[in-house]
């Protein structure tokens, strides 16, 4: 099965469904990811300050899947921005990664205190041109942030990943995307486990109306929101059922009921304060 993909703004598609590695234990990285390379997913999403990016690129140098059908993310740590530094980090990760590109780099929190991401954002366009990554982009840009660096340079972010899902929906930030063209990645889509999602009932019932698992209908409500969402697990069989996404569709009626689960908690760092 493939996974639906998405036209970014630098021309290169992106699968809307992926695999994240946020607290994957570099230890076990390489074993996770060859289990989700062999589920079938092809877009990875890793960062610096995961530790983990060793891991990633020895499970995909083992999958012998052809680098062309992979998507892979990283992403420049907060100590990194700058522009000699932004350079050093692309080199250091790509190294890891075994890797001669990624598929899209971000930046990976604006850190505004630090007074740093547009000249990081500065950096990132010439790694672009460069040819070290395909797409540039954010994570936890506020719409201040975005529009510095969309005034103050010639490119407008190919994505911006936020923290998003039914308790955290992040409307105003997405109409801010909407008119830019730029898309939105959730990151910790299914509340990364600190919340009863699953127990809701606009969640439970539809789950039960079609037969599949409260996570399956979360990640369905990402997709259907035409978002790009990379859920995690260390578990085969949730992987599995993770992928398993695309054999049923969401009413719109079931849409709305999640929808109005928004209660505007973040579980993780305001974007404004997290240094
Ligand atoms: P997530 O919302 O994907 O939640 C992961 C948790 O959900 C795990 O504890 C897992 O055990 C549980 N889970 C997964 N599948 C399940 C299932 N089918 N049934 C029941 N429980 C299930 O949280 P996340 O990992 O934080 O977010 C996804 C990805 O987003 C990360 O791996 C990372 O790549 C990215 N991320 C980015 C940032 C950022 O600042 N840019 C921050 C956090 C995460």
């Amino acid at each position: 099965m493939t996974t639906p993909t998405l036209p970014l703004n630098s021309g290169h598609e992106i699968p809307q469904l992926g695999f994240g590695v946020f607290l994957v234990d570099p230890a076990e990285a390489q074993r996770i990811v060859e289990d989700a390379l062999e589920v079938g997913y092809r877009h990875i999403d890793t960062a610096a300050i995961y530790k983990n990016e060793e891991g990633v690129g020895r499970a995909i140098a083992a999958s012998g899947i052809p680098r062309e059908e992979l998507f892979i993310t990283t992403k420049l740590w907060n100590d990194d921005q700058g522009t000699d530094t932004a350079h050093r980090a692309i080199d250091t990760s790509l190294t890891k990664l075994g890797l001669d590109y990624v598929d899209l780099y971000l930046i990976h929190w604006p850190t505004p205190k630090r007074d740093r991401y547009l000249e990081s954002w500065l950096a990132l366009e010439q790694i672009q041109a460069s040819g070290k990554t395909r797409s540039i982009g954010v994570s936890n840009f506020q719409p201040d942030h975005l529009e510095r660096i969309i005034t103050g340079s010639d490119t407008v972010p190919a994505v911006n990943q936020i923290e998003l899902h039914p308790a955290f929906q992040q409307r105003e930030l997405r109409a801010v995307h909407a008119q830019h063209g730029i898309h939105t990645e959730s990151w910790g889509p299914l509340g990364q486990g600190k919340y009863d999602l699953f127990g809701m009932d606009a969640i439970q019932s539809a789950a039960d109306a079609h037969g599949v698992t409260p996570a399956q209908v979360v990640i369905r409500w990402h997709l259907q929101s035409g978002i790009i969402v990379f859920p995690k697990s260390n578990s085969r069989e949730r992987m599995q059922q993770n992928f398993d996404v695309f054999g049923f569709e969401l009413t719109p009626d079931e849409m709305g009921a999640i929808d109005a689960l928004d209660a505007g908690k973040r579980v993780g760092g305001n974007p404004d304060e997290v240094n």
